[in-house]
Order: structure tokens, then C-alpha cells, then sequence
């Protein structure tokens, strides 16, 4: 049975998420306020932790960083806020992904399923993982080569770089500030123009519909997801 630690100060919210988790299996236990989030978080080690930012007794940012000192836990960041700023600072300071209230029960468990999966997998890389298959494509990540039906799709060095990081972490958002970071290096951090560039080119290369992507997602604001 999964354990979820829910971070939540608002009894009704609690409640509803206790009767669709419980409904669905999953072993609820909750906190009100950030002080009995990071006790609980430690004493019980819950398998994901939900977690509301704005708290009584303090930021949620501050949860997050208390649970990163000692756990992976995946957690999942529930919040009002809307700015991407707040996002990033969210993620940055160790969240696994967001959802923005109001949001539907349906999202939340979608959510939920895949950040507990991802747990499964040593810091949520799939690192064992060699070649990744979709229908659409099939990437051999040891020898760099990636196939569309029985035809070779030719990348970019910048191109494969953008693309091995987004599909090591298969079903995670990852920011772009990160994929900047790691492809272009600490001076291009604002250069968010780069990636959009960049993303247009692996769309038009692997996905049928690069307007309508399936597998190669936007996040708004904070960044790409791909979704095997
Ligand atoms: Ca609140």
C-alpha cells in the first residue's frame, strides 16, 4: 500500500483527499501545518508526500527543503499560486512536480501514479534503461541513435543532448533553467528562446503532429515533460 503524507491546512481539502485516496488504496495520514509535516515526514517516511505551500506556520518552500535534507521522497507541490516563479522556486528547491489548484481528482492521481513510480527508479532516473520505445520512435541511449519506423532520425549534438535528458526522466517535468544549465551551461540561464528553438526541431523530427505534441510536452513557464 502506498503511503501518502498530505500537507494541507485546509480540513475540507484534507478530507476530500483522504476519501478519493483511501477510495483508490492509498494509506492517508495528514498534516496541517509545515512543524508536524517535517515530523511526521521523518518519524512515518511516507512513499509521497502532497504538499500544500501556503502554511500557517511557515512557507512550503521551507517544507520541502526540511524533507530534501534527509529523503527522496517524491513530493508533489499543490498550490494557489500561479506565477512560473513560484513554480520554479518550488522545484528548484526540490519538489518533484506541481499541481495548481483548483485542480481535478483525476490530474492529482495521475500525478500521484507516476511520481510514485518514479520512485521506484534510483534518484528518478531510469538508469538501467537502454533503449526507450514509444510508438512513435525507439531511442538506443548507449549508442546514441534514434529510429522512426525502420528509418535513422539524425540529430544534433544539441539536439541529443536536449532529448536524453527529457527521456532519462520519463514523466517528469524538468525545468528549464535545468536543461539550460546542463546543455548550454550556467551564462545561458535566461536563454529560454534556445530551448523553444530546439524543442520545435525534436517535434518536427519525432513527433506526427509537431503542433500537437504527444510526447515531447511544454509546460508552460517551467518547462518540458516526456511523456512515454
Ligand atoms: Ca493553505
Amino acid at each position: 500500500m502506498t503511503r501518502v503524507l498530505v500537507v494541507e491546512d485546509d480540513p475540507q481539502l484534507v478530507r476530500a483527499l483522504k476519501i478519493n485516496l483511501q477510495a483508490r488504496k492509498f494509506d492517508v495520514e495528514a498534516a496541517p501545518d509545515g512543524g508536524s509535516a517535517l515530523r511526521l515526514a521523518a518519524a512515518r517516511k511516507p512513499d509521497v508526500i502532497v504538499l500544500d505551500l501556503g502554511l500557517p506556520d511557515m512557507d512550503g518552500i521551507e517544507v520541502i527543503k526540511g524533507v530534501r535534507s534527509s529523503s527522496k521522497v517524491p513530493i508533489l507541490v499543490l498550490s494557489a499560486r500561479h506565477t512560473s516563479e513560484d513554480k520554479i522556486r518550488a522545484l528548484d528547491a526540490g519538489a518533484d512536480d506541481y499541481v495548481t489548484k483548483p485542480f481535478s481528482m483525476d490530474e492529482l492521481l495521475a500525478r500521484l501514479r507516476a511520481a510514485t513510480r518514479r520512485q521506484a527508479e534510483p534518484d528518478g532516473r531510469a538508469d538501467d534503461v537502454t533503449v526507450i520505445t514509444t510508438d512513435g520512435f525507439s531511442i538506443d541511449l548507449p549508442a546514441k541513435k534514434v529510429r522512426r519506423g525502420d528509418r535513422t532520425v539524425r540529430l544534433t549534438p544539441t539536439e541529443w543532448h536536449l532529448l536524453e535528458i527529457l527521456v532519462t526522466h520519463p514523466g517528469h517535468l524538468v525545468s528549464q533553467q535545468q536543461l539550460l544549465l546542463e546543455v548550454w551551461g550556467p551564462t545561458y540561464s535566461e536563454n529560454t528562446n534556445y530551448l523553444r528553438v530546439y524543442m520545435a526541431q525534436l517535434r518536427r523530427k519525432l513527433e506526427a503532429d509537431p503542433s500537437h505534441p504527444r510526447y515531447l510536452i511544454t509546460e508552460p513557464g517551467m518547462g518540458y515533460r516526456f511523456e512515454p
